[in-house]
């Protein structure tokens, strides 16, 4: 069976469009700004490609390169007068942080309806309880991927790979939400291979290149790589062996072109969320 690639290039692109159209029609377009700290090139490539998403989406955007020297209250200072500014509506701060500055105390300054990235334990805790104001970005871009393609995880076996904050929990937590049976594997599973060979949907989270082998996809599951893994020659690749699993699955993602077009398009969404929200529009 070869299986059908999932496009997150042009599902991103469609979103995009949508949340376009809406903003146009706000009283106040939405501003985002986005808040860079130290050098990390990685960090600097995620940066630029927002503001290229927010000019797309016809959205205000600024953006603050601090040196890796700030320190915890300047940029506590930032986030303070950044949550009081009537044309900024989302706030996103690039992690990792350079070692030094307190993560967890910076996510918690962040007024929770400015908090475009669904990381503060407010929205956290309103997305445990089935009640998201934001979307989790990647796995929120998982879903409508799903969505998109008529793949409803109700009665599902879903087998999630990775239990971070940022993927693995929020995503298990939406497709629980899904009436999906989830199953959460990280690094201290033992029966990694037989859980994900048992699942219906299979969401990998973890950052090894080749983890997931043919062995451990079902016949006709439904595979979604969210890793963005560096493989030897230096290019960008998922857990997923994509060409032996795709013999297998029904549906699967690339890397690129997958999840990552998806979490960057979330983002936009939830910025236009935050601005119908502090505009009072629905
Ligand atoms: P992370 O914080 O490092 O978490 C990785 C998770 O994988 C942990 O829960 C870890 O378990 C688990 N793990 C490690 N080795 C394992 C193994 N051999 N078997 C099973 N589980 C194992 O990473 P992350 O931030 O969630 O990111 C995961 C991947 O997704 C990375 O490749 C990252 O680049 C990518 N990512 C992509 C997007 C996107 O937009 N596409 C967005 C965010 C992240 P423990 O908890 O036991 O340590």
């Amino acid at each position: 069976m070869a299986a059908t690639r999932i496009d997150g290039k042009a599902l991103a692109a469609k979103l995009k469009e949508e949340v376009r159209a809406q903003a146009e029609a706000l009283p106040r377009r939405p501003g985002l700004a986005v808040v860079l700290v130290g050098d990390d090139p990685a960090s600097r490539v995620y940066v630029t490609s927002k503001r290229k998403d927010c000019e797309e989406c016809g959205f205000y955007s600024e953006e603050y390169a601090l040196p890796a020297a700030t320190t915890q209250k300047q940029l506590l200072d930032l986030v303070g007068e950044l949550n009081g500014r009537g044309d900024i509506d989302g706030i996103l701060v690039q992690l990792p942080l350079p070692r030094g500055l307190d993560e967890q105390e910076v996510l918690l300054a962040i007024d929770p309806a400015k908090d475009v990235d669904c990381f503060h334990p407010y929205n956290v805790g309103q997305l445990t309880i089935g009640a998201p104001v934001f979307q989790p970005c990647t796995p929120g871009g998982v879903m409508e991927m799903l969505k998109e393609h008529g793949i409803d995880p109700a009665g599902k076996r879903c087998v999630v790979l990775g239990r971070s904050n940022i993927v693995g929990k929020p995503m298990a937590l939406l497709l629980l939400h899904a009436h999906g049976t989830v199953v959460m594997c990280h690094s201290k599973t033992p029966d990694l291979k037989e859980l994900a060979a048992s699942a219906d949907i299979l969401v990998s989270a973890v950052g090894k290149t080749g983890l997931v082998t043919a062995d451990m996809v079902k016949e006709g599951a439904v595979v979604i790589d969210v890793a963005m893994n560096r493989n030897e020659a230096g290019k960008l690749c998922g857990d997923v062996c994509f060409d032996e699993a795709a013999e297998k699955a029904s549906y699967i993602t690339p890397v690129p072109g997958g999840v990552g077009p998806m979490t960057r398009a979330m983002l936009m969404k939830n910025t236009l969320t935050a601005a119908k929200l502090h505009q009072g529009v629905k």
